[in-house]
């Protein structure tokens, strides 16, 4: 009781100063170094606008969804003229990134979760949750139309005036045969729990004494399909679970266990620098993971997987005892629907703006993996930037004119400045110069033709961002920023010049900062690719790593919880009862 309410003032403080959580550094001694890290979030961002008019006329803004991109939306969202409304079937947030550890039993489920309600209790404004699922979103009439995720029955229809959809993605099994059936995913906070289940299963059963040295075999064999970053850090926590707690408590059985990472590309960790996917080759095979790369799984039924090789087509059959799949993600069923509406049919994601706006719906906003942003092309606007630039209608271009748009345009079109880092040029002027020979700086003066020339090869930067909670979390914060403000900048726009209008956008576009990426390895090895390209692998890294994910949980009750479960795992090693 005593200590509860310890935690809950010191969360509180944190709350109320948020430069206190801000300046939270985690300190990590870790082979004779020191690791700091410093939140970057901080849960509070422009002031709230106090309008006496708005205390009548609310704005409703309705949240779809409780996973990085909402909740982070809600937490920062601190302006009271809002009447918010959440509805998700999950009535609490997860903590994806730790998933992995929870199907070992490193971490309990409920270490890494927040109930949803204890997030909405901290808000100073109206926030209301209601447990259930949307079905149909009806953009015309600004209406959703939702289901009560306990019974699956009882239906309302939600009137909104800003909808924010951050219902994430779904499994992807891409229609493979006997997935759905026979495959664990590993998604949700019920499929890590799942795993740790059938994990024991496992054991138990490859222990019964009628049970053959071959069927022992099939039992024991874990085979994961996807080597991305959550297929391989799986087949990391599962390893060390069976090295470091199961050989000691089933030692009869411990020489027949086997783990198989399959995946169709060339390597595992293909997204990350190659340094890091060969050290991760290289340790999986010395601790004896067998990676197959090159190998479709093409058909999964009850005991077997058929995989075919990508060199030659040939089809070979794997037993298994347990299959994970975790080759990526799809559409979830709503947002098909929804796109098929606002005539996004032939997309994947839905596509938003680069303020997040869902294309042709001013009112709705979609962030988080359910959405991508369709930045816009210079050469699309090429025209309309060079006229708005070009002042006194010269029809040509100065220096002294391109000076006047610059900043607007590298704020409207990110891809300009990625491009000129590329090309190691220091800023546009170069590029200009290029398309007009050996000009000087100053005297530069470019036709549209010269113009269009100079920019024709900028659009080659553009990438789509990767469906990551980093990713959604920081649309949450941007969002809620601007909904903070929505009043203040309504009237004094702060965003670059409308190219192909008039005026001033009212925000800047959102920009995503990626502050790195981790990759955990298993035996207290992590690789770690921070900006710039730098690359960590190794002891030092794990303890960036724990100090990261302890900053970056959601509440103080969390950190602790998380904290507690890695030092009794250091202890006690994990619990291996099949509850
Ligand atoms: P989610 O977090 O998936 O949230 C979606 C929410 O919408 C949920 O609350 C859901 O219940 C709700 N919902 C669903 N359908 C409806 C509906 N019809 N109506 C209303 N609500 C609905 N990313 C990283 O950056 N780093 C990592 O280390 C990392 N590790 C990961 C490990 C695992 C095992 C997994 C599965 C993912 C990991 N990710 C990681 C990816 C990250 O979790 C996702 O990118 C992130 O969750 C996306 O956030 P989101 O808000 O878009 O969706
Ligand atoms: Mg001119």
């Amino acid at each position: 009781m005593r200590s509860f309410t310890f935690y809950e003032r010191v969360s509180r403080a944190f709350n109320d100063y948020p430069s206190l959580s801000k300046f939270l550094v985690v300190f990590t001694v870790s082979g004779g170094g020191l690791v700091a890290y410093a939140e970057a979030n901080s849960t509070n961002g422009a002031p709230a606008i106090a309008s006496s008019e708005s205390e009548n006329v609310k704005k409703k803004v309705v949240v779809l969804g409780t996973g990085w991109a909402g909740t982070s939306f809600l937490k920062n969202l601190n302006n009271p003229t809002y009447d918010v409304q959440v509805i998700s079937p999950r009535n609490y947030f997860a903590f994806t990134p730790l998933l992995p550890s929870v199907t070992c039993g490193t971490v309990e489920p409920r270490s890494i979760v927040e109930p949803i309600r204890n997030i909405v209790r901290k808000k100073h404004s109206d926030v209301q949750y209601c447990e259930a699922e949307c079905f149909k979103i009806d953009a015309e009439n600004k209406k959703i139309y939702c289901r009560s995720t306990q019974n699956g029955k009882d239906e309302f229809v939600v009137d909104f005036d800003y909808l924010i959809i951050s219902v994430g993605a779904r499994v992807n099994t891409f229609n493979t045969p006997g997935v759905e059936e026979h495959c664990h995913f590993l998604k949700e906070v019920e499929d890590a729990q799942r795993i740790r289940r059938t994990v024991i299963d496992c054991f138990e059963r490859a222990s019964l004494p009628n049970v053959s040295e071959e069927e022992r075999k099939r039992i024991l064999h874990f085979a994961i399909v996807g080597g991305g970053p959550t297929g391989v850090e799986f087949a990391a926590v599962l390893h060390d679970f069976v090295k470091e707690d199961l050989v000691t408590l089933y030692p009869r059985v411990k020489d027949q266990v086997k783990i198989t990472v399959l995946e169709a590309g060339d390597h595992i960790l293909n997204m990350f620098d190659k340094r890091i996917t060969t050290f991760a080759e290289d340790k999986f095979g010395r601790d004896g993971i067998d990676v197959k790369t090159g190998s479709m799984v093409v058909k999964v039924s009850e005991k077997e997987i058929s995989t075919k090789e990508m060199k030659n087509g040939q089809i070979s059959v794997l037993p298994y005892g347990m299959a994970v799949w975790s080759t990526g993600i799809g559409t979830r069923p709503i947002i098909v629907d929804f796109m098929k509406q606002i005539g996004q049919a032939n997309r994947r994601v839905l596509a938003t703006d680069e303020w997040l706006r869902v294309e042709g719906c001013d009112s709705i906003y979609a962030l988080g993996d359910c959405a991508t942003i369709n930045q816009r092309k210079v050469m699309e606007d090429i025209s309309a930037i060079f006229s708005k630039a070009d002042a006194d209608n010269s029809g040509t271009l100065t220096v002294k004119e391109f000076r006047e748009v610059i900043d607007d345009i590298c704020e409207r079109y990110p891809q300009v400045e990625l491009y000129l880092k590329k090309k190691q040029m220091s800023d546009i002027f170069d590029l200009l110069k290029e398309s007009k020979g050996d000009d000087t700086k100053e005297s530069i003066e470019l036709n549209i033709e010269e113009f269009k020339s100079a920019l024709s090869q900028v659009d080659s930067q553009m990438k789509n961002l990767p469906a990551t909670a980093q990713v959604a979390s920081q649309q949450g914060v941007y969002l809620a920023k601007c909904f903070n403000r929505m009043e203040e900048c309504e009237k004094n726009p702060e965003g670059p010049l409308r190219f192909r209008g008039t005026g001033r956008h009212r925000f800047r576009p959102f920009r995503y900062k990626h502050l790195g990426q981790f990759a955990p390895l298993g035996g207290e090895q992590t690789a770690a690719q921070l900006p710039g390209d730098w690359v960590s692998i190794g002891q030092s890294s794990q303890w960036l790593w724990y100090s990261v994910y302890t900053s970056k949980q959601v509440s103080w009750r969390n950190r602790v919880l998380v904290v507690t479960d890695w030092t009794r795992r250091f202890i006690f090693g994990r619990d291996s009862s099949r509850i």
